[in-house]
Parts: structure tokens; sequence; C-alpha cells
């Protein structure tokens, strides 16, 4: 039924809500943090930031808005935003806040299906697979786009790994059920692991050609990746759910009219990049913003707000995205990195060169100087 091409419901109208939709300091962090990643290697003249799946465009927005502030820095660089995204309705609604609605469709003299200019002067792009996005110096960003792309579902028997398949109820009209292949089937031959330990997993072989694309592309044309989603690294096993106006819904009534989401397997993402770039985390988002120093920019935005209600505001939604019970524990920051930016090729010949090289930002503790 295509629940993201028809229905696609982000946000507090719709069937669930994420980070950049709760609060502008999220968005910001993570422009701070592709910021940080261009100046470590050597501002590069050009970047393009890559979103796969941008929802209503609010993350986007919110790190335009920094990269903005932080013109006089960006000024000799050339940046360009490049969208992924199959939903033609979400598109719809990324243009009318990134642009105003000021899109061009089908450009002759481009791959992509749209583009247009961000309020902020940015050439905005819009593609259906990342394939068509040109190769370049890029930064990548996956915020909550892994966890919804279908998954493969599998048990382990007496008789060997068997898939999880959808069938027909006989018994009941319309009514879905989930059976147990009879046999072993094409998909529990290839995606399963051999050194597997568990006793049910949940693959998602999609998530799996994209990391490889990504990691291809980082590791001829440099730049990172950063994955945020909800997820665990290779321990859990059911987690495929259904949420409908934001409760839980199952997953196999009303098919398409309910957003379907599975835990992003990040050792799978892991093992999936093929040694082809170093990664970093998963690490919870809690950590991952507290790194960021997400705690001075509540500050400053208390400080500058002069209203209760615009404090108490600022305070929920901190509590939102922080709160080991809410969002801080379940979701994880995953980054692909060139190699060369965590270890330094041996540099026995040039020993001048041994500057050690930065931190990359969130994924160890804040230093303030
Ligand atoms: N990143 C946003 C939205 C997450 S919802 C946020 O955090 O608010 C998932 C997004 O991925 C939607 O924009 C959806 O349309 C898009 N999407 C789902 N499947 C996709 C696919 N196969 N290719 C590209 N985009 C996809």
């Amino acid at each position: 039924q295509g629940y993201y091409t028809r229905r696609g419901g982000v946000g507090e109208s719709g069937d669930f809500v994420t980070s950049p939709e709760i609060s502008q300091v999220f968005g910001e962090l993570i422009g701070i943090w592709y910021i940080s990643e261009w100046i470590a290697t050597g501002k590069p003249k050009a970047f393009q930031l890559v979103e796969l799946g941008p929802g209503r465009g609010t993350l986007t927005d919110d790190i335009l808005r920094v990269f903005n502030q932080l013109a006089s820095l960006l000024s000799k660089c050339d940046v360009s935003i490049h969208l992924v995204e199959v939903s033609p309705k979400l598109s719809e609604i990324q243009a009318l806040m990134l642009t105003g609605g000021k899109v061009q469709s089908n450009p002759e003299d481009e791959s992509a299906y749209m583009k247009g200019v961000s309020k902020t002067g940015v050439p905005i792009f819009w593609y259906r697979d990342i394939q068509d996005v040109p190769p370049g110096y890029s930064f990548y960003l996956a915020h909550e786009f892994f966890d919804a792309l279908p998954i493969h579902k599998f048990q382990r028997t007496e008789k060997g790994w068997r898939e999880v398949l959808v069938d027909i109820d006989p018994e009941v009209p319309d009514q879905l059920r989930f059976v147990l292949s009879p046999s072993g089937t094409p998909a529990t031959e290839n995606f399963i692991q051999p050194e597997e330990t568990r006793d049910h997993v949940e693959v998602c072989p999609e998530a799996g050609v994209i990391i490889q694309k990504l990691a291809c592309r980082i590791e001829k044309d440099g730049g990172a990746a950063l994955v945020a989603d909800y997820g665990h690294d290779g321990t859990k096993t059911d987690t495929f759910r259904g949420f409908q106006n934001h409760k839980l819904h199952d997953v196999l009534s009303a098919p398409g009219t309910a957003d379907l989401t599975a835990d992003v397997d990040f050792s799978y993402l892991r093992k999936m990049t093929q040694g082809r770039t170093a990664t970093l985390g998963p690490i919870k988002q809690r950590e991952f913003l507290k790194n960021m120093g997400i705690d001075l920019r509540l500050q400053v935005l208390l400080q500058n707000s002069r209203d209760a209600a615009t404090r108490k505001q600022l305070l929920h939604s901190y509590d939102m995205l922080m709160s080991p019970k809410k969002m801080g524990d379940r979701f994880n920051f995953f980054a692909l990195l060139p190699h060369h930016r965590l270890a330094q090729p041996d540099k026995k010949d040039k020993p001048e060169s041994k500057a050690p090289l930065p931190p990359v930002a969130g994924f160890g503790e804040l230093l303030l100087k």
C-alpha cells in the first residue's frame, strides 16, 4: 500500500514524532558535527550534505540555519543539499519548508527529480535513490531512515533456519497471519551470518546495500556519514512494530495505514561497510548530545528566552531527547569515517607531521578550553 509514498505521517498530527520535530537544538548540534568534520579534514572547497529520508525537512532546515550563522566560516565553501526521498507527499512538504515552495520539477540537466534553492541561498536537489546523487566529498545523514526499510525475519528451529512469512489466514477473512516457511528459503541461505547465535533475527538487506554504497563513496571521495536511529548492536531479536496515531498498532492489520519499524542492527551495518571505512558507535543519543554540548546550548536558549512558556517548552523538549526513559537511551548514533580520519598512516618518513588528529565530536567527552 506504500505507507510513505501515500501517507508518511511524521509529526505531531501524524503517527510518530522524531527528535528534529521535538527540538531545534537537535538539528543544530548535528550541523555543528558536520562543520567540525569539515574543519578537521582541512576545510575542503566544497561539500554536499546528503540526507536520506528527510521526513518534513525540519532537520535539514535546522542544519541550514547553523550553516547560515557560520556563513563567514563557510564563505569560500561550495555547499549543496541532496535529499533522497521516495515520497511525493513528503518531498512537497520538504520543498515548502526549505525553499518556500519554489522548486523546478524534472530539471533536464540533472539526475534529480526536483531542484530548488533554500531560503538562505543553498541549492537543493531531490532524488529517489542514493546512486543518483553526484559523486564528491559528502556528508551523509540518516535519521530514523534505516528503521523504516523492510526486514526479513528468521526463526531458528530444530530443522534449521526458517523464514517468517506473511500468509492469508484461511479461517478469518481479510486477516493476515505469520507462518514459518516449511523449508529453507533463498533468504535463509543468504542473509544469516554463519556466526549468528540468536534464535530469532531480523535482517534488512536494503540497509546493508545502502551502507555499502555509503562506505564506497566515503572511501573514494571522503566525507562522513552519521546514522541515528533506535537500535542495538546485534543483541535484540523481535523488534518489528507498527505505530498509528502515536500508539502501537498490529503490523498485520490494515496494511499501509501504520508506520512499520524495526530496530536497526548496527552490528550488521558495521559488517556491511566491509572494512572500507572506520566506524564509531553506536553510542546513546543522551551521550552523543551531551558530548556535542547540548547543556551549553540549552543554557544560552534559556537565557535568551523571555517568557516562561518558551522556557518550559525548552526544558520539556530537552527531557524528551535526553531522558534515559524517553529518547536518550533508545536512540543511538553511529558514524562512518575514512580510515585516515582516525588512524594516521605510518609517519616514519615525516616525523614533523605527527600532530595528533583532532577527536571526532560527539563520540568522546567534550573538553572546554
Ligand atoms: N528523518 C526524518 C523522517 C524519518 S521517517 C525525521 O527524523 O524526522 C522516514 C523517511 O524516509 C521518510 O521521509 C520516508 O518517506 C523516507 N523513506 C522511506 N523509505 C525510503 C526509501 N526506500 N528511500 C528513500 N526514502 C525513504
